[in-house]
């Protein structure tokens, strides 16, 4: 066994190729262009010496759940790997929204008109862009972010019109234990009555699932780095 076997490197770059090729052959089920789907390689609870075989293996989009966590890895990473993106993939508490600005090309967590105020604000005043996604809660699970399936129209003309938001696309995770497709053809259908080119949605256990519904953006965590701690 070499070195790279014991510290994992060569699974991460096996796993991503599987990965690929995964989402290769179920867009193609779908009758779809790959090209058109963006693997985000979910790097959440693993450190850096785990994510620098990705980088190295010429992934290119990184999902990170928690502000304070991607602030402490990802200065360090950006500088290896400038061209690389970031996207935040977890709730996001109005206090972090200047740092979140600064340190994400894309956000999946708008959910809410305070946060999307204060997101407003940041963008005008930072000149920076991130992409930004809607969550909507499409289980309707009291525990979970997301706007509600049936105020996500208003929410998303919210964003808009009162505070002129760029909105990309749209964002969900399914419920635990419930057939995710019907989530997703939900998701598909709000983001296409309201015009919106992007659905960030499937996670290691469903993503052929998800490109078959539609997914542009799949967030894959544990088929590319493992079980996390
Ligand atoms: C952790 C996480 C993922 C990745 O989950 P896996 O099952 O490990 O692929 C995707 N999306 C969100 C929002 C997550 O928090």
């Amino acid at each position: 066994m070499t070195h790279s076997d014991i510290s994992g490197q060569n699974d991460i770059s096996a796993n991503l190729l599987r990965v690929r090729s995964r989402i290769a052959t179920a867009a193609k089920d779908a009758g779809r262009d790959p090209a058109g789907i963006v693997l985000i390689a979910v790097s959440k609870f693993h450190g850096v010496e785990r994510v620098l075989p990705a980088l190295a293996a010429g992934q290119m989009d990184f999902g990170e759940n928690r502000v304070q966590e991607a602030a402490e890895k990802w200065p360090a990473l950006r500088r290896s790997a400038p061209q690389c993106r970031l996207h935040l993939i977890g709730p996001l508490q109005t206090n972090k929204v200047r740092q979140a600005v600064a340190l994400f090309d894309a956000i999946h967590t708008l959910d809410r008109e305070k946060l999307a105020r204060r997101l407003a604000e940041e963008i005008q005043a930072s000149g920076r862009s991130p992409a930004l996604f809607v969550q909507v809660n499409t289980g309707r699970e009291p525990q979970k972010a997301g706007a509600p399936p049936d105020k996500a129209d208003a929410f998303i003309k919210q964003c808009r019109g009162e505070f002129g938001l760029n909105i990309g696309g749209l964002m969900c995770i399914p419920p635990v234990g419930q057939a995710a497709a019907a989530h997703f053809a939900l998701l598909a259908d709000i983001a296409a009555r309201n015009g919106l080119p992007h659905l960030s949605m499937g996670m290691s256990e469903d993503f052929e699932n998800a490109i078959w519904c539609g997914a542009t953006h799949v967030r894959i965590g544990s088929a590319i780095f493992g079980e996390r701690a």
